[in-house]
């Protein structure tokens, strides 16, 4: 989760570093700016584990804002959510449970930022005028028992695309 406008970057940015360099050579606030804000690392999942499908709940992290569309605590995350997953160059295009939208993702597949992205649009509302953001009406983690969440489930998402 990641405000690209914090990271002294402009979007439309004249050199499109996500074009011409690898993940594992961008600078920390390059890295960052990737996020789109789309919220959707943050909702609660739930895996089938039979089928190994990945179903999206209404519920979020504790510590996710819904209104902002933020980590509450993005610099102590890791610390204070023993599972938040930092998003690194070496995971980014093996986290199967990662929305398809993810620029991580799709920068490690060779696919390319999305045209809503807001690196490119200079907008940080076009990913969810794209409807590619998680809703902002959430429960928190915090206010549910986890035999509850399963009925708190919205959607599968949809899997990794095949290579
Ligand atoms: S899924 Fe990806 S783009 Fe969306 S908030 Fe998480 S890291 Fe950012
Ligand atoms: S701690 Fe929670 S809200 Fe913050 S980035 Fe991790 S999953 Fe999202």
């Amino acid at each position: 989760m990641w405000d690209w406008r914090q990271s002294g970057l402009k979007s439309g940015m004249a050199d499109r570093f996500w074009e011409t360099k690898r993940l594992d050579e961008m600078t920390d606030a390059e890295w960052e700016s990737l996020c789109d804000g789309c919220g959707k690392c943050c909702l609660v999942l739930l895996v089938d584990e039979e089928t190994g499908g990945v179903f999206e709940t209404d519920v979020a992290c504790r510590l996710y804002d819904p209104e902002a569309r933020r980590c509450g605590d993005y610099a102590n995350r890791l610390a204070r959510v023993p599972d938040c997953v930092r998003v690194t160059p070496e995971n980014a295009g093996a986290l199967h449970w990662m929305p398809r939208t993810c620029a991580y993702g799709r920068l490690a597949r060779g696919e390319g930022l999305p045209d809503w992205h807001p690196l490119l649009t200079g907008d940080p509302k076009s990913t969810a005028r794209a409807g590619a953001a998680a809703s902002k009406n959430l429960l928190s983690e915090a206010d549910i028992a986890p035999e509850d969440l399963e009925s708190r489930i919205v959607i599968e998402r949809p899997g990794r695309p095949k290579t």
